[in-house]
């Protein structure tokens, strides 16, 4: 038994109220106290893991290290907290019930009925302590994922509230994050959702201590008593977070707000050492008061949801930070673009970002921005499958393979640029197949991510089935594109630049998810600082 404590962090009234950057942010505010603090997000859906959805499902799909393919909330966490998080970061209930399952048929429960009590909420409660009981943390916050009362969160309550009573008083803290209406024909905050959401979290027998209460409008002192007293918490526990102007706002409004100051009073730690938010604020202070703006194409096919770019458009915030420079996003759709209308739709930006993706749809338009950026000298990166379609365009326009492609799009291809790698041609299987995580990448000296890293052998994390085909490398590289990077053991080939070009980069890896507040990404911050030298042309 080691001594470390836990937060719950649930949701009532409705979806999408920010309980990730909620509990981000209270991680970051304990975090700056001195804790060792790591976040947790359980998910209450079948799939195994978000890899096998849609991103206008569920926005992006975040990928850790050790590659895990995650819900985005672990974007945030990481982006926060500048440690990374891991496989047991995010668990869904298809990952719990796939590990009772197989329990159950090596006989682990012979003889008995398996049941959801107490087998799914047993391996839920595993699942929680996991990371705790690694020793690492004094402080494991777990997010439940849906709202209160929806049918498919019941397990995870009432694995809160055995776990409540398992852990004992002083070891766990529940916080509620509700949503407080203002009715404009009104004019008032109404407290009576939040009300019902905590009776319905009472009814399955956890009360909470501590209520964050999202508004739109001040939460006067009348109306936190009336809270307390319906809802059963200290006045003092009850929170406002008010609508901020940036996500990363939040810490520093929780910290005036003294969530991190009631989690600690309840959970009995310290709260003498108190948060600094130094090189946060310095950030924060860079990032609102920039010196120029400058607006980047992100090109891509789910541009409908800006969820699913979301850590592309995060790295993009650190970067213009570091560039005391204010990023705009022209969201441009891959399917609408030609090269006929490439002209108008990208006029005017100082720098465009192909972003990743799967299947064949929009990817002629991702070419057509690769050729009009490379042709007018724009600053482009390109992401994954946002580099295939660099090597792809100059394959076709540069080496005149007309017929040039990935063998994702066209198995049959002439001129297989792209080619699906040698590892997965016999997998069949979806879920958590593709080549995942960290993988170690050796740069060429004489590179633009080269001065970038500002160092030779990198890891980046990766997200693919398909590959640059060294067969063409000979040709790519004699016509002017060149290899900046190679994974050292297989040689496959991460990096493509253009050297006559003033700052054209394609990675096969996805350094959109390293990017944090306290790291904003080198090669973003070189992306961005060359835009800004492209603007001021
Ligand atoms: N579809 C491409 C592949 O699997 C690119 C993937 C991506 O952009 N993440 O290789």
């Amino acid at each position: 038994m080691n001594n470390t404590k836990y937060v719950f962090v649930t949701g009532g009234v409705t979806s999408s109220l920010g309980k990730g950057i909620i509990a981000a942010s209270l991680a970051k505010l304990l975090q700056e106290r001195g804790y060792s603090v790591t976040i947790q997000k359980l998910d209450p859906y079948i799939n195994i893991d978000p890899g096998t959805l849609n991103p206008y499902e569920h926005g992006e799909c975040y990928v850790t290290d050790d590659g895990a393919e995650t819900d985005l909330d672990l974007g945030h966490y990481e982006r926060y907290l500048n440690i990374p998080t891991s496989q047991a970061n995010n668990v869904t209930t298809g990952r719990i019930y796939q590990s009772v399952i197989n329990k159950e048929r090596k006989g682990e429960f012979l003889g008995k009925t398996v049941q959801v009590i107490p087998h799914i909420t047993d391996e839920i409660k595993n699942r929680v302590q996991i990371l705790g009981n690694t020793g690492d943390f004094d402080i494991v916050i777990t997010e439940i994922g849906g709202t209160v009362g929806d049918i498919e969160s019941l397990p995870y309550i009432e694995a809160v509230r055995q776990l409540q009573w398992d852990l004992g008083e002083d070891n766990a803290v529940v916080v509620h994050l509700t949503l407080v209406p203002y009715l404009a024909a009104a004019g008032e905050l109404k407290t009576k959702p939040t009300q019902h959401s905590v009776k319905m979290l009472m009814q399955s027998g956890v009360s909470p201590d501590i209520l964050v209460c999202r508004s739109e409008h001040e939460i006067s002192d009348d109306i936190k008593r009336k809270l307390a007293l319906f809802c059963n918490v200290k006045k003092q526990n009850v929170i406002q977070s008010l609508d901020a102007e940036t996500i990363y706002d939040v810490p520093n409004l929780m910290f005036k707000e003294g969530l991190d100051y009631v989690v600690l009073d309840k959970l009995r730690l310290s709260t003498r050492k108190q948060p600094k938010l130094t090189a946060w604020n310095r950030f924060l202070e860079r990032h609102k008061n920039p010196t120029s703006t400058i607006e980047i194409g992100l090109v891509g096919k789910y541009v409908e949801l800006h969820d699913s770019y979301k850590s592309i458009t995060e790295a993009f915030i650190h970067a213009g930070a570091a560039n005391k420079t204010k990023v705009n996003v022209r969201w441009i759709h891959s399917e609408e673009l030609t090269p006929e209308s490439a002209i108008k739709q990208l006029e005017g930006v100082d720098g465009v970002l192909v972003a990743p993706g799967f299947g064949d749809r929009g990817i002629e338009g991702k070419i057509a921005a690769v050729q009009y950026v490379r042709e007018n000298n724009i600053p482009f990166l390109g992401i994954c499958l946002g580099m295939q379609m660099a090597v792809i365009e100059f394959a076709r326009n540069v080496l005149n393979l007309k017929d040039a492609n990935s063998t994702e799009m066209d198995p049959k291809v002439a001129h297989p640029v792209i080619n699906l790698m040698e590892e997965q041609k016999d997998v069949t299987e979806k879920g958590g197949t593709m080549r995942l995580g960290a993988w170690d990448c050796q740069l060429t000296q004489d590179s633009k991510v080269f001065q970038a890293y500002k160092e030779e052998l990198i890891s980046e994390r990766h997200r693919h089935r398909y590959e640059y085909n060294n067969e063409y490398k000979e040709q790519l590289e004699a016509a002017g594109m060149k290899t900046a990077g190679i994974n050292p053991k297989t040689g496959l080939v991460e990096i493509v630049e253009i050297d006559s070009h003033p700052w054209f980069v394609g990675v096969q890896y996805h350094p959109e998810y390293k990017s944090t507040v306290l790291n904003p990404h080198p090669l973003f911050v070189n992306f961005i600082k060359a835009a800004l030298k492209h603007s001021k042309k």
